[in-house]
């Protein structure tokens, strides 16, 4: 396999290592208090920059305005955004949005890429993955869902019971993990707003939550939705999120191989936020940790 860098994935690389430098470093303690007050106008900025940088959104396709990179060139830059734990998040793709728009991309109606992932990619709202279950639900092993979503009328009926759903808390739409048959699961839209849908708390964990990285439990009380909500086809949830693990560029995908031409570490927004319990905060020296990392925490976790 050919890890060599174009020259212009390696000029891209150049230009965020720079961009990472020069504004996010620099900028990095006053997001994180302004995140502390529940306020983003700093960030806003940073990424006003970023966007006339033609550095935003890199993931998506041109049309989102985006610059349609693949894995590598994704792994690429993760790891020079990853040296800050806001870093992916100026660039708008940070977890779990960034994964989140790989979904509707590939898998969502027009109605639902209209109404969710135009203002996801613009920055203007967030989301949630929200799979793994309390026990003895899925977890390590997604085949143990408990969720239901059930056929009502012309739309879907959704029951269910979910913890660690990554900035579910703020999140405008949730994409649910979901059982339609005794074989099968099935990837859902919810409005989080929904009737039904309760945000029950931020469950607290050794890491201080940042940007959306607030593990929220919540119940789907009888949530309704259309069938259009539907992502994929009825049943194709587990290979969708098997798809989905494939196509981002997690931190499994960047491991280290030690060529000059391939990424030597990978430096995650996942594993900069991973290691900053272990830190000192603020910090802006690279994290070498990475480890395997779930589907829906891309560069994340989220
Ligand atoms: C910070 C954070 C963010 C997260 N964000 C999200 C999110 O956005 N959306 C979401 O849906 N989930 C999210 N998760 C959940 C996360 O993906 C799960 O914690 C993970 O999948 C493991 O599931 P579990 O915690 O239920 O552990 P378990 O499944 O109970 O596993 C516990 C231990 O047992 C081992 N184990 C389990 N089954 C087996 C087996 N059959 N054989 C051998 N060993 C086994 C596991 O490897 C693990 O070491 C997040 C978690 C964290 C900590």
């Amino acid at each position: 396999m050919d890890f060599e860098l174009s020259p212009a994935l390696r000029e891209l690389r150049a230009r965020v290592r720079d961009f990472v430098n020069d504004r996010i470093l620099p900028n990095e303690r006053l997001v994180v208090e302004e995140d502390r007050a529940r306020r983003s106008d700093v960030l806003r900025g940073l990424q006003a920059e970023a966007r006339a940088a033609g550095l935003y959104v890199p993931h998506l396709p041109v049309a989102y305005g985006g610059l349609g990179l693949g894995i590598m060139g994704m792994c690429v830059l993760f790891r020079e955004m990853g040296r800050s734990p806001v870093g992916a998040k100026v660039f708008n793709c940070d977890a779990p949005d960034q994964g989140n728009m790989d979904l509707l991309l590939s898998s969502a109606s027009e109605a639902i890429r209209e109404r969710w992932l135009a203002p996801l990619a613009r920055g203007e709202i967030t989301s949630g993955f929200s799979m793994t279950e309390p026990a003895p639900g899925a977890g390590a092993d997604p085949s143990n869902l408990r969720t239901t979503a059930k056929p009502d009328g012309d739309g879907w009926v959704i029951e269910g019971h979910k913890w660690y759903t990554t900035g579910g808390g703020d999140a405008s739409f949730l994409i649910v993990m979901a059982r339609t048959s005794p074989e099968q699961a099935t990837m859902f839209v919810v409005d989080r707003h929904a009737e039904g849908v309760e945000h029950v708390r931020d469950i607290p964990t050794l890491a201080e939550p940042i940007l959306t990285h607030r593990e929220a439990e919540i119940r789907y009380h009888g949530v309704r939705v259309g069938k259009d909500a539907v992502l994929g086809e009825v049943g194709e949830g587990f290979r969708l999120a098997q798809r989905a693990s494939c196509r981002r560029a997690s931190p499994t995908a960047c491991a280290g191989s030690g060529s000059p031409t391939a990424p030597s570490s990978c430096a995650s927004p996942t594993s900069a936020r991973a290691s900053r319990s272990a830190r000192p905060w603020p910090t802006t020296r690279p994290s070498r940790r990475c480890s395997p990392t779930p589907p829906w925490r891309s560069t994340r976790a989220t």
